[in-house]
């Protein structure tokens, strides 16, 4: 199933079901009230009488964290790698997995244009992640359970601000100014999936593919994030787990890339969908 936040014509914001090109709403208030349910009560919440075409609304960000997002930093060998080269630094690959956040005011929606702002940064850039999206409450999960607490996956693009990022010790600024978490266009739940280290993952720029790895390549998949996130550290649902990026950012590109007003990005990520977001920077 796909899950969606969506505004009617009259303003009303609601969570849904996609069915083919319709949605189906749900009567909950919001989608991170329905995904809190148990899943044996989810179904009931479905609204059975309900069905407006897609067309007719529009799509907002899918939900939006109780709290901050988490971020995995290099998690791709050969973005790791590049990273490295461009910054002059020696590859140095950490045993455990590196952990930030960004603010949950950072959310954006699908088709949603990017207000960056150009007094802030003169180096925005684009990082295509599959994003986990935990179904309950959970604490010390091991790796073997990990995939039961899982309610479903999307598309983020983490947005970054090289030089603020540069800046602090802490990536948290550099990757929590405004517009720079856009997310969608929907939840696919975890059983249409099937297994998440098997996508194709992409990003284009203006239609030129920029990105293009597999989420197989993670350094650290999947049961391995949710054991170590949850180690000693509670996870509640609706909360949101962004996977890290492969290779192909603009940052490490020579000579770097970074974004422009009017760009329009794409997060392609196979059996998920386009998450599309134009950039204006002013
Ligand atoms: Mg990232």
């Amino acid at each position: 199933m796909r899950f969606v936040t969506f505004r009617r014509a009259d303003g009303r914001t609601q969570p849904g079901v996609v069915e083919g090109d319709a949605v189906r709403p749900i009567a909950t208030p919001t989608l991170l009230d329905y995904i809190a349910l148990a899943p044996h009560e989810r179904i009931a919440w479905h609204a059975a009488d309900e069905l407006l075409p897609l067309a007719s609304v529009t799509l907002e960000a899918p939900l939006r964290p109780s709290r901050n997002v988490f971020c995995v930093g290099r998690n791709y060998l050969e973005h790791a790698k590049e990273g490295a080269r461009a910054l002059g630094r020696e590859l140095k690959l950490p045993d455990v997995p590196t952990f930030f956040t960004k603010a949950p005011s950072a959310i954006a929606g699908p088709d949603a244009t990017l207000h960056l702002q150009a007094e802030i940064s003169p180096e925005y850039d684009f990082e295509a992640e599959l994003a986990v999206v935990i179904g309950a409450r959970c604490k010390n999960v091991s790796e073997a359970d990990a995939m039961h607490v899982i309610f479903g996956y999307t598309a983020l693009n983490d947005v970054t601000a090289r030089d603020v990022q540069r800046a602090h010790v802490q990536w948290f600024k550099g990757k929590s100014l405004d517009d720079t978490a856009p997310l969608g266009p929907w939840i696919v739940s975890a059983d249409e999936i099937g297994d998440p280290q098997a996508l194709a993952i992409g990003f284009r720029l203006n239609g030129v593919q920029k990105q293009h790895s597999s989420t197989g390549n993670m350094i650290f998949h999947i049961p391995r994030l949710i054991a170590e996130l949850s180690r000693g550290m509670t996870l509640e649902p609706g909360d949101v787990i962004a996977t890290g990026t492969p290779e192909g950012v603009g940052f490490a590109r020579t000579p770097p890339e970074f974004l422009r007003d009017g760009d329009v990005m794409e997060v392609e990520i196979e059996k998920i969908g386009v998450l599309r977001n134009r950039v204006a920077i002013g």
